[in-house]
């Protein structure tokens, strides 16, 4: 066999750690290399978190670090870059120069690469696909564990006597003769390519999964070059609550950062937290993070305060000097109470999730 990376980035979030925790608990052959990108810009609470999961999986999670050797640290060295420019969700340079060109180039390299992604079974978005050919994408919490790009390749209509000959090999009977109808059947507006693949996880999912892993070895995949994969026959799907108990049962816990605090406002009593990982000043983060970060974390509050200078503001609709006026804080936490006791009525019972709702939002590199 030859040789192929096994690689998967920790955020400082708990889906990325949940995932570090599964496959070391269900797949320990499996020569993992993690690694963590580290901004510079972390709450503490973040790399407490990363020395305690290194703890438990036993092995080293690599800090990588862009712009090595700058006498500054990653993101004031690109900031001065980019003319102290803030990067915001329509200009996101952040997360390119320093989490995704750090790992390409520095972390993989050019080596054949399966980089595990942790979006979970209960999430409709796909997480960040290399677009270069050495790095190829697993998303084990899923059902369907193969991004995109490859089932693209794989129902492309010159590969369907291929795809249907490769279920007359690991399947007989009433099941082959369906998945070789599905697979050998025209695309149209209603019968997609999400619901092919629904309808063939649907005859088995270990099924499916060999029959994609057949079909690689013909296409240059870094998965063509292995033997075997042993999350071919994994049909476990793994959602918030799946994540919640990983993290709990193997003792790792979560993040400090997520635990929720308890805040007074005219008589109320609320709860308040920050969502996910990733810088401080983060601009995904809502409105009632930063009131916490204002008030939990009122240094780290002040140095955000310090980048908006020059008209750069990391909110586009006001400055953080607006933010904290005692009014707008007032009306970010009734806002915030009001938000709440409407989800309270309607989600899981874990009180940790108290900001949930915005975590489809942002960026998988930085917060899964
Ligand atoms: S956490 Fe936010 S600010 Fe930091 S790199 Fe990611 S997107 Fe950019």
């Amino acid at each position: 066999m030859n040789e192929i990376q096994h690689v998967l980035g920790i955020s400082g979030g708990k889906d990325s750690a949940a995932l570090a925790v599964y496959l070391t608990l269900h797949y320990p052959q499996l020569p993992m290399q993690y690694y963590f990108m580290d901004t510079g810009k972390e709450l503490d609470e973040t790399y407490t978190f990363i020395d305690n999961l290194e703890v438990f999986l036993g092995k080293q999670i690599t800090r990588l670090q862009a712009a090595k050797g700058s006498p500054m640290d990653p993101f004031d060295h690109y900031l001065t870059l980019y003319g102290n420019y803030l990067p915001s969700v329509q200009a996101r340079w952040c997360t390119r120069k320093l989490k995704l060109e750090p790992f390409e180039q520095f972390f993989v390299g050019d080596v054949p690469a399966i980089s595990y992604v942790a979006i979970r079974g209960d999430e409709d978005r796909e997480g960040y696909i290399s677009h270069k050919p050495n790095i190829q994408t697993i998303f084990p919490f899923r059902r369907n564990i193969w991004s995109k790009d490859v089932l693209t390749k794989v129902f492309a209509p010159e590969h369907r006597i291929a795809l249907a000959d490769l279920y007359g090999e690991v399947v007989g009977g009433a099941t082959r003769a369906a998945a070789q109808e599905l697979v050998n059947r025209p695309a149209t507006v209603q019968f997609t390519q999400a619901r092919r693949l629904t309808l063939l996880l649907d005859l088995g999912v270990a099924t499916f999964n060999h029959v994609v892993f057949g079909a690689l070895k013909q296409m240059n995949y870094p998965m063509s070059r292995l033997d075997d994969f042993p999350l071919l026959d994994n049909e476990d799907v793994v959602d918030r609550d799946g994540v919640f108990r990983l993290l709990d049962e193997s003792g790792v816990g979560m993040p400090q950062y997520y635990e929720p605090i308890e805040f007074e406002h005219k008589g109320q009593k609320g709860l308040y937290n920050r969502s996910r990982s990733g810088c401080y000043f983060c601009f995904f983060q809502q409105k009632i993070e930063w009131v916490w970060l204002y008030e939990q974390h009122p240094e780290r509050f002040t140095q955000a305060m310090a980048y908006e200078k020059d008209g750069y503001t990391w909110m586009d609709d006001e400055s953080l000097a607006d933010l904290i006026q005692p009014e707008r804080i007032s009306a970010i936490k009734e806002q915030h109470l009001r938000t709440s006791a409407q989800a309270t009525k309607t989600k899981s019972a874990y009180l940790l999730d108290v900001l949930d709702e915005s975590e489809g939002e942002g960026c998988a590199a930085c917060f899964i």
